[in-house]
């Protein structure tokens, strides 16, 4: 029952994914993912504002638990400050292996991605969008400093 949940969150969201579509805009700051082994391809960019993520956006072309997963980052990352970002996306990569992780820090439909820690070739296309947002992030810190 709980999978066949999880299967209609990640389809839902590959199919109306949130954030969806860059803007050209050099306010934001964008990061390029590719995973070869599924032939994911993702795109993110951050507006970061003082520290806070204000605005995100994701486009990409992969199976559907990398592009759903990509809508629930967007979703969860959005209006977080980047320490807040960063925990988050450490929980996240924590639930796609299968380890502990705090709840409290992630939108709900990320839970649909417990799953993935079954399939090691799997778990790639759930966190991509997750690295590469982490990866602004650390671009923009790296700016600030
Ligand atoms: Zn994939």
């Amino acid at each position: 029952m709980l999978e066949d949940l999880y299967r209609r969150v990640i389809m839902e969201h590959s199919q109306n994914p949130q954030n969806f579509g860059l803007v050209d805009d050099d306010t934001y700051l964008g990061h390029h993912l590719f995973n070869r082994s599924c032939g994911d391809d993702i795109k993110v960019q951050l507006k970061i504002e003082y520290g806070n993520i204000v605005d995100i956006r994701q486009q990409g072309k992969g199976c559907s638990i990398c592009c759903a997963s990509a809508s629930v980052m967007t979703m969860t990352l959005k209006n977080k400050n980047i320490y807040e970002a960063k925990e988050a996306i450490e929980e996240f990569l924590k639930l796609s292996k299968g380890e502990p992780f705090k709840e409290e820090l992630l939108y709900p439909d990320s839970k649909a991605f417990q799953g993935v820690s079954r399939f090691p070739a799997r778990v790639r296309c759930a966190t991509i969008s997750w690295r590469a947002s982490l990866e602004v992030i650390l671009l923009y810190e790296k700016r600030e400093d």
